[in-house]
């Protein structure tokens, strides 16, 4: 059990929820999550929607597309979390105006199919980067303790911390590896303005390469796209200094996985861990051991607090866009 949140949003307004009844009936927005939101976020949800004069439907733990696919046939507003937003789905859901993806990746979403509809997708950025950048740093210690089994371990005081974008997530872990005693290094692209480095007392490196070469533990935060994918693999891990982690909270697509393997068997000090299991994550764990790891299940954002402030935040988004037209969390523009 975590210490009880009281989220103001749900708490504080329960008492004084209105009802509008006679819009309630207008707008349907749908909660559909294969893995649900906690009980405390659903409420929060609904108090924001029904306020708002709105109607919500439920449809959680789906096991058949066929039960999503006849769910959205008259939603105005789709919430989702990890769940598969495909262009089958778009098509079928013929009232449809917004999808809020309830975190921050949202590879999950046929962001084309949306758009040739005219259909807005957001994500809810920040919501759960806490949640993220705390199992990153615990994923560092975890390894640095050979996985909790008996044998000398080493401390992530005093190493050097690469962190592989610098968005919510990597801000965070950044943040917290500096407050941990680690020397941070950082390397983003698209950020152009060096004191958003230097205000966290983070050094800027000016290439990918750079960066897995000093870094003794690499926390990697970027997105999957066409891009970033299968970007890391066998020449950045073989660069990395002696002992060093590779640690990835992001996503598995970004990881060129025969490269990992490759880089882990012929460097015997080389360690793997992940939040999104490999393809290849029986393989990895038979030949690499302590070396490598792999969460059962994503669990980076599976926190009671994160939970919470991602759901809240896209009904909060939704209302706001029914009411006054506000896309600024618009991914698909
Ligand atoms: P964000 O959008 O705030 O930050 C992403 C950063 O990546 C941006 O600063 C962007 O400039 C940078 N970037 C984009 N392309 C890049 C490239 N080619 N090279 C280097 N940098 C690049 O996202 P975030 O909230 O920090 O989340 C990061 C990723 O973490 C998400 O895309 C998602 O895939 C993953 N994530 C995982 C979990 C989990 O449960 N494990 C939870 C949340 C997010």
């Amino acid at each position: 059990m975590c210490p009880t949140i009281v989220p103001y949003t749900y708490e504080a307004k329960k008492e004084k929820r209105i009802y509008f009844t006679s819009l309630l009936k207008d707008m349907k927005i749908l909660v559909a999550t294969e893995k649900p939101f906690a009980r405390k976020a659903v409420d929060g949800i609904r108090s924001i929607v029904e306020e708002a004069g709105y109607q919500l439907e439920l449809l959680e733990k789906y096991t058949e597309k066929a039960a999503l696919l006849a769910a959205v046939a008259d939603a105005d507003a789709l919430i989702i979390r990890s769940d598969k937003v495909t262009a089958e789905v778009i098509a079928a859901a013929k009232n449809l105006k917004i999808v809020v993806r309830a975190g921050a990746g949202y590879d999950n979403v046929d962001l084309e199919a949306a758009k040739a509809r005219g259909i807005v997708v957001m994500n809810t950025p920040g919501q759960n980067s806490n949640a993220v950048a705390e199992l990153a740093i615990a994923f560092m210690i975890y390894m640095s303790r050979n996985r909790f089994t008996p044998g000398t371990g080493c401390e992530i005081q005093g190493k050097r911390l690469g962190i592989h974008a610098y968005g919510n997530v990597g801000k965070l872990v950044g943040r917290k590896g500096k407050a941990l005693g680690m020397e941070v290094v950082a390397y983003d692209p698209f950020i152009t303005d060096d004191a958003v480095f230097a205000a966290d007392g983070v050094k800027r490196v000016s290439s990918v390469e750079e960066l897995y070469k000093v870094s003794d533990y690499l926390s990697l935060h970027i997105p999957a796209t066409e891009q970033t994918r299968k970007s890391i693999g066998y020449d950045l891990l073989m660069s990395m200094p002696k002992g060093a982690t590779l640690v990835n909270t992001a996503r598995k697509e970004v990881i060129d996985e025969a490269g990992v393997i490759a880089a882990l068997s012929e460097r015997e000090d080389l360690k793997y861990i992940t939040d999104i299991a490999p393809d290849a994550a029986a393989e990895m764990a038979e030949k690499f051991g302590k070396r490598f790891f792999a969460t059962p299940k994503k669990m980076g954002a599976e926190t009671a607090e994160a939970n919470i402030n991602a759901g809240l935040a896209a009904a909060r988004q939704i209302v706001a866009f029914f009411k006054t037209g506000d896309t600024r969390f618009q991914v698909n523009k």
